[in-house]
């Protein structure tokens, strides 16, 4: 026999033993353990009046005519801040509010935050410090300003200057909220400018530079109420959006925000062609399918029995770099067993989302930056993404059977407009779009928020907040981020990444797996509330969320009230008290967990009235 033949034998062999191992474990997921898919959407909306009250309610007061970028950047993130956490607020420029004086009365129960690096012209700062004093109200200062007239108030002594050296990252000094406060920020991930500050005897420090010479958040007491004081242009960046909400629901006393409450586990190029051959950069000591079959698949779906995980993938037909039509099927010699066989283990529990027809992002010019990043040849003209599109349309019912995808995974989270249209042409059924939530525009990159599509509002956009088998701290604000934020785990990986040096860093997949365990492992330990959905499920919450009216009122002690009108599915609320233990429901939902080391539990709410007491 010719050794080429051996080989084949052997591999056949292997196959088939690996087969076997994978079905078995497959078999375990069916019967083992019970898949647990969570309610999205009850059978009818539920709906209530919203009856007149001091609700939660902000007031975002800015400096229009900043000269520098970071006003109008904090204040976009911060207004997407408040939308997620279903604060309503309101909005005033500086000379809005010098021409005439606003009530400040209906925010005591939330907080008047202000932005701006020139904050000297900002007027009747007599009536906001009343509000703070007299009022019992919150107010945060949301940008470092040197000139603000409201710095004595927030407990600065003298008239501050900049700290002149860049602040070498942040670390907490108290528990705001977990995952998130335990771990410092590195000034890679945390660029800020901030003030030399000299802070009065009293003011509590929640947050320093890494060397701790300068104050970066503060709170004080003001007589009857607090102010916050956030020293540094840093909120304008997506990943302090939660713990901006999470530090203000604190320092105003308590109270309660929206969440999702959803981790979605995506697995990109999954299933793909791959073949019986050791690629370059494999060292596995398997073939790229002999990898899949015996450790990839096995593994992944080992975890997502253990903790109740379910992924959504996105399907790739082919690695051919065709730009222009024909666009037949070139992966003949492709495993085609472990294809159905990934095809299979995703559709059990899971959902099956489109990827592309080949790898080659929907794009039809790309600029010198971009080609250098990528190396992508460009679609020759809208004609031939049509008709790649309509050929993995046609490919779809043979190679993955079952319904046509609804949600579709931009090629290295990379998409233009035109690709956008052309893609919802050829495939209508596409309801989600989940590409990343930070990117770097220079490259390209499709960034996106968890709001619907401009121009096609019935595409909700459910981004990926993280990526990668072992997360280092760098990226865990990310992650916790997006759960203080909007309640949502949002995270993805590669079969191949063991094969990438860039993207395994030098790790082999036993360490890879565990770094992945670990990380699964650290939001079950820590929110154990959120629900495993599928991107096209947690599309349907963020319908559901984003068209609900919320108030929370929480003007009466030991007490904790929340509306949510039309409540068509479940939606979490996050409650901030002083002993978490002490807190039952009365009606309208149920807690599903507390945390007493940050003063915290979650109520699943089912009903559109909820009220939550604290026993006296
Ligand atoms: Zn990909």
């Amino acid at each position: 026999m010719k050794k080429g033949m051996w080989r084949a034998v052997l591999y056949g062999v292997l196959l088939c033993l690996a087969l076997g191992a994978a079905v078995w474990r497959l078999g375990g997921v069916f019967e083992g353990k019970q898949i647990i898919v969570p309610e999205v959407t009850f059978g009818a909306a539920k709906e209530t009046k919203i009856p007149q009250g001091s609700y939660q309610r902000y007031l975002l007061l800015y400096q229009e005519s900043d000269p520098v970028a970071d006003t109008k950047l904090t204040l976009n993130s911060l207004e997407h801040a408040l939308l997620y956490a279903k604060w309503p607020y309101d909005k005033l420029s500086f000379s809005e509010w010098a021409q005439a004086e606003r009530d400040l009365d209906p925010y005591r129960s939330g907080a008047v935050i202000v932005i701006g690096e020139r904050q000297a012209g900002l007027a009747r700062p007599d009536v906001i410090a009343r509000y703070v004093r007299e009022g019992g109200g919150t107010l945060v200062m949301a940008m470092r300003s040197p000139d603000s007239p409201l710095n004595a108030l927030s407990g600065v002594m003298g008239t501050p200057v900049f700290y002149e050296r860049p602040i070498p990252g942040l670390h907490w000094r108290e528990n705001l909220y977990p995952g998130m406060s335990e771990q410092n920020i590195s000034q890679e991930r945390f660029s800020s400018s901030a003030l030399a500050v000299k802070l009065e005897p009293g003011v509590q420090v929640w947050a320093e530079s890494l060397e701790g010479q300068v104050p970066l958040l503060w709170t004080k007491q003001a007589e009857k109420g607090r102010t916050l004081y956030w020293n540094t242009t840093g909120l304008q960046e997506k990943m302090m959006r939660g713990i901006f909400v999470e530090s203000v629901l604190k320092a105003q006393g308590g109270g309660a925000k929206g969440a999702v409450g959803a981790q979605v586990w995506y697995i990109d190029d999954y299933p793909a062609p791959a073949y019986d051959r050791v690629s370059e950069g494999n060292t596995t000591g398997y073939t790229d399918t002999g990898f899949r079959m015996r450790a990839f698949n096995p593994d992944m779906q080992a975890l997502a029995q253990r903790y109740g995980l379910r992924y959504s993938s996105g399907v790739i037909f082919d690695y051919n770099d065709r730009t222009a039509p024909p666009f037949e099927l070139t992966m003949r010699d492709r495993n085609k067993k472990l294809y159905d066989l990934e095809v299979g283990l995703i559709r059990a529990q899971g959902e099956l989302g489109l990827h592309g027809y080949n790898h080659l992002p929907l794009k039809l010019s790309y600029t010198e930056e971009e080609k250098a990043e990528y190396g992508y040849p460009a679609w020759t003209s809208p004609d031939a993404i049509r008709e790649a599109l309509r050929t993995a349309r046609g490919l779809w019912p043979k190679e993955v059977h079952g319904a046509l995808p609804t949600m579709y995974i931009p090629p290295s989270n990379v998409l233009s407009r035109e690709g956008k249209l052309l893609l919802l042409e050829a495939f209508p059924e596409i309801r989600t779009i989940s590409s990343i939530y930070v990117s770097n525009k220079a490259y390209a990159g499709y960034e996106q928020e968890f709001l619907p599509d401009e121009e096609v509002p019935r595409v909700m956009g459910t981004p990926r907040l993280t990526s990668g088998f072992v997360m280092e701290e760098d990226q865990l604000p990310d992650l916790y981020g997006g759960v203080g934020s909007l309640g949502i785990v949002s995270h993805f990986n590669h079969p191949d990444d063991v094969f990438h040096e860039e993207r395994n860093r030098g790790q082999g997949w036993p360490t890879l797996r565990d770094g992945f365990e670990k990380l699964v492992q650290a939001v079950k330990e820590r929110f154990p509330w959120l629900e495993p959905l599928t991107a096209t499920e947690l599309a349907d919450r963020l319908h559901h969320y984003h068209a609900a009216d919320v108030r929370f009122e929480r003007s009466r002690p030991n007490r904790l009230e929340a509306y949510a009108t039309p409540l068509a599915g479940p939606m979490f609320v996050e409650v901030r008290v002083d002993q978490p233990e002490r807190w039952q429901v009365k009606e309208g939902g149920m807690i599903v967990h507390r945390d007493a080391k940050h003063g915290l539990l979650w109520v699943r709410m089912t009903e559109p009235h909820l009220v939550v007491e604290a026993a006296t």
